[in-house]
């Protein structure tokens, strides 16, 4: 059964985690988070011991439905699902023809590349949906960016395509925010993706076991209800299972780590007159399946203004 976990926060109160369905987030029990110490002999259930351990993933599901905490989800704080932040989001730069062409029309390269490009976001810069995205004045071309995540369950190297899917335990959705004018000056990615808050990650992971292998979503951003972004999964130029085997070529990826695959046309940097984001934006990725990501931009406030 496909299911939805979370990472929630109720009245400013400590990360927890949840299971949404119908409208509402579930938690554990005091009951069962007491079983599971005593057990275990490890403090609340982290979503890393749900990705590890598959029968306590299903105990979880069971008894948080069943005799767990519910609240509803407007009611509460649903915080980026990542299972390790002291790993990179590992990311894929130029993933489908139409954003090769977009930027080969902003100036960049136009050749559809031979391998994936990779690079990384940090990932505990993450922030969840309905968090803000700052404006920061070091930047006046933020642009978005709608992709699909893809969260591994197993510790791979060096790993066939073919041998992917086994891996892989849930999706989520990332909207990788980028300074345009940041990375044409510092001549890279890194930096122009990494301020802070540009990292939108969430709402939850849902879980991979019916979602069709290689998954065929589309995924759609609006920029204040105006859909800019309409993609489909299937477009990529390397699939998830090319992209994760390539990935695994000598470098250890861990449960948890996550790769984001790219996005499609759309992006305010293709434009003709690029409509950057600006405070007061709300930028909202939709996949059915997956679900809704949607934040907000603002300026800056506070210290670093
Ligand atoms: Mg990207």
């Amino acid at each position: 059964m496909t299911m939805k976990i979370t990472i929630v926060s109720s009245h400013g109160g400590p990360p927890e985690i949840g299971i949404a369905a119908k409208g509402k987030v579930f938690t554990a029990s005091t009951s069962f988070e007491y079983v599971h110490q005593k057990a275990n002999g490890a403090g609340t259930i982290a979503l890393m011991s749900l990705i590890l351990y598959p029968d306590l993933l299903e105990k979880f599901n069971r008894e948080a439905l069943l005799n767990g905490v519910q609240r509803d989800i407007n009611c509460v704080t649903l915080l980026p699902p990542v299972p390790d932040a002291s790993r990179p989001i590992f990311c894929v730069g130029k993933n489908y023809h139409d954003h090769v062409a977009e930027g080969a029309r902003a100036g960049e390269a136009k050749d559809t590349p031979k391998s994936p490009i990779f690079f990384t976001k940090i990932a505990s810069n993450a922030i969840g949906t309905d968090a803000p995205i700052i404006s920061w004045r070091e930047t006046a071309e933020i642009d978005y960016e709608a992709e699909l995540v893809v969260i591994l369950k197993k510790r791979v190297k060096n790993i066939l395509p073919s041998q992917v899917k086994e891996a892989v335990f849930g999706y989520t959705l990332l909207n990788d925010v980028t300074a345009r004018d940041l990375q044409r000056k510092h001549n890279q990615w890194f930096k122009g993706k990494n301020l802070d808050t540009f990292c939108p990650v969430g709402p939850w992971i849902v879980t991979a076991d019916e979602i069709e292998w290689p998954p065929h979503l589309n995924l759609t951003l609006a920029v204040n209800g105006v859909k800019r972004q309409n993609l489909f999964t299937k477009d990529m130029i390397f699939d998830i299972a090319a992209v994760v085997s390539e990935l695994s070529k000598g470098m250890t990826l861990e449960p948890g780590d996550m790769i984001s695959t790219g996005t499609g046309a759309g992006c305010a940097f293709g434009m003709e007159k690029p409509e950057w984001l600006k405070p007061g934006d709300v930028v909202e990725i939709r996949s059915e399946g997956i679900g809704v990501l949607r934040n907000y931009v603002l300026e800056p406030r506070g210290e670093s203004d």
